[in-house]
């Protein structure tokens, strides 16, 4: 079975399950794992923050950072297709009861003016705009990237209306492979930053966290609140810094998979696919046939040996990762040839 359902599905690999198993640990509640400890100071490093946090997933790092930056009542300016908004179980609302300002785009990317528009002014009537998320790169759209001029142009705008500003960088690594620009230059377009060392970096689980030392503080707080104080969490933590030194630079080779993959589909009668829309580990298929199903499809498609996930009724998303392979990617165009005959 070919899995394409996502990058989450990778299983640690020997080296990483070495790395986890010699880690040294201690009750990170107290302050005492010094793997976890390691890894929030090198994520930090990384991201140039003052402080990074660990988390157990990309939900709470956002979920921290949007609680941290908002009161209730607040209005927070994003994306419409934002995983924040979207896919985070309305975390939002029932965690920072704050609303929402969503700005609908083609590929995740918004204008300065778009938020300028959407800014509230002061006075009682209105919302307290405090917060604007940028997602780089961009699942809903295909992980899509928003280039660092884009990303500046909005940070500058958020922040002389004093708004803050939170990248999801879920998927910042594979931003920077795909654009050559650093997660750092990215990451100074915001005040607080999560990671995730869980998609195309291949770990089990784990997010962080970063910003100023001052909001890094109230996310620890925070995060005991949410039920994300871990103990050994070093074990966790190893496996962490272990994909950050070993899969990082590799993420460039999911990037090739997913261009190959999108050319050989680009070539099948009954899909559309362009590969000038594949900048990093994402494939987007729409079915051209009247009345196509995607979910039905992705059933067929199962059955044939490829798993993946339908993202709206004609639309499929692909998304390739470490456990699959140049030559998997013959094989699943093949599968898609078979299915659509
Ligand atoms: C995966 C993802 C997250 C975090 O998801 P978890 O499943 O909670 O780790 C956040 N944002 C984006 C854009 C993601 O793709």
């Amino acid at each position: 079975m070919i899995d394409l359902r996502s990058d989450t599905v990778t299983k640690p690999t020997a080296g990483m399950r070495q790395a986890m198993a010699a880690a040294e640990v201690g009750d990170d509640c107290y302050a005492e794992d010094p793997t976890t400890k390691k890894l929030e100071a090198k994520v930090a490093e990384l991201l140039g923050k003052e402080a990074a946090l660990f988390a157990p997933t990309g939900t709470m790092s956002n979920q921290l950072a949007i609680a941290a930056s908002t009161q209730p009542g607040d209005e927070v300016i994003l994306e419409a297709g934002a995983h924040i908004y979207n896919f985070e179980g309305g975390a939002m609302a029932a965690l920072s009861s704050v609303q929402v300002s969503p700005i609908p785009t083609s590929d995740g990317v918004f204008t300065p003016d778009e938020v300028r528009a959407r800014v509230r002014p002061e006075g009682d009537m209105y919302p307290h705009t405090s917060l604007v998320c940028m997602e780089n790169t961009h699942n809903r759209s295909g992980g899509s990237l928003w280039p660092l001029a884009a990303m500046r142009a909005v940070a500058d705008a958020s922040r002389a209306l004093g708004v803050r500003v939170h990248l999801d960088g879920a998927r910042l690594w594979n931003a920077e492979v795909a654009s050559g620009t650093s997660v750092k230059d990215f990451a100074a377009c915001a005040d607080s930053v999560s990671v995730c060392l869980s998609k195309g970096l291949g770990a089990p689980c784990g997010s962080l966290v970063a910003g100023s030392a001052e909001l890094i503080k109230r996310a620890r707080k925070l995060r005991r609140r949410f039920g994300g104080g871990m103990r050994q969490s070093g074990v966790l933590a190893a496996a962490g810094l272990y994909a950050l030194e070993h899969h990082r630079s590799r993420l460039a080779e999911d990037h090739a998979n997913a261009r190959r993959l999108a050319a050989a589909l680009a070539k099948l009668e009954g899909l559309a696919v362009d590969p000038e829309r594949v900048r990093t580990n994402m494939v987007v298929v729409r079915l051209t046939a009247a009345g196509a199903d995607a979910m039905g499809f992705a059933k067929k498609l199962r059955e044939a040996g490829v798993l993946c996930n339908a993202i709206g009724p004609d639309t499929l998303r692909l998304v390739t990762h470490l456990d699959v392979s140049a030559a998997a990617m013959d094989e699943a165009a093949r599968c898609f040839e078979r299915v659509l005959v």
